[in-house]
């Protein structure tokens, strides 16, 4: 299991060090500085309804977010005016995303254990990771989410496994975990608790759903499985939850 804080890539520079200077016998006239690191052109990013602003370095977006490359390094108006809003995103997950941009490292994680809340949502991160097309950053949070879940014995409930599937994309990790989540409820859990009606009112608000859970129910009757693994045990890997292919290999050096 990762911890919550290991990251994937070191920062790097986002330009070279200065190759004008004319003094090579003194080291400190050659180093990269700030400027050279980082650049000095800024761009305003207005994120949410509120359009909370985020003031940040131009080449330190592009480098680490290709999306972000695509919009700034273009023809398009954003390129030309330093600026881009993104009024259905969340402030929040953007705040999260870029202390990854700059610092390589995900903003430690925790829940409330009495109101159960995240310090940071998962699924609106994951959510905001996948439009970006960032996977190492999709399966970052997958392990840091489910560690949690691990150490509390807790996965998701049915208000969260709607709001995932609110939320991503067909096939996506997160429903993968979501639909898990649900097999163990509906299999493992007291009948009396959870009668069938209560999935019913479920599935009626979700077809994406209904279908991921039915192809659940068929592949846990192909197995002949009696019992069913709580998704968030340790002796699930993470890579069951990644978004590379099960015979790829894993790009997290952790595994
Ligand atoms: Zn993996």
């Amino acid at each position: 299991m990762s911890d919550n804080t290991n990251e994937d890539t070191e920062m790097q520079s986002v330009q070279g060090p200065p190759t004008d200077s004319g003094n090579v016998a003194n080291p400190t006239a050659i180093r990269p500085t700030f400027d050279n690191i980082f650049g000095t052109e800024m761009v305003d990013l207005f994120v949410g309804p509120e359009k909370k602003r985020f003031h940040v370095h131009k080449s330190v977006l592009c480098q680490r977010v290709p999306y972000f490359r695509a919009m700034f390094e273009s023809e398009f108006i954003e390129a030309q005016e330093n600026l881009a809003t993104f009024p259905e995103d969340n402030a929040e997950s953007f705040d999260v995303l870029l202390i990854w941009i700059y610092t390589g490292k995900l903003q430690q994680l925790r829940r409330d254990s009495v109101s159960n809340k995240w310090t940071w949502s998962p699924i609106d991160f994951f959510q905001l990771a996948e439009k970006l097309c960032l996977p190492i950053v999709m399966d970052r949070t997958m392990d840091t989410m489910r560690a949690i879940d691990c150490e509390t014995h807790m996965g998701m409930g049915l208000g969260s496994i709607s709001n995932t599937y609110s939320k991503t994309g067909t096939k996506s990790a997160m429903r993968k975990y979501a639909i898990d989540c649900l097999l163990f409820i509906f299999f493992e859990s007291k009948r009396h608790q959870w009668p069938v009606s209560t999935f019913q009112d479920f599935m009626k608000d979700n077809p994406d759903m209904a279908v991921d859970f039915m192809e659940g129910i068929r592949a846990v009757y192909d197995q002949k499985k009696t019992r069913l693994l709580n998704p968030s045990n340790t002796k699930i890997p993470n890579c069951q939850y990644h978004c590379h292919g099960a015979d790829e290999p894993c790009p997290h050096s952790t595994h």
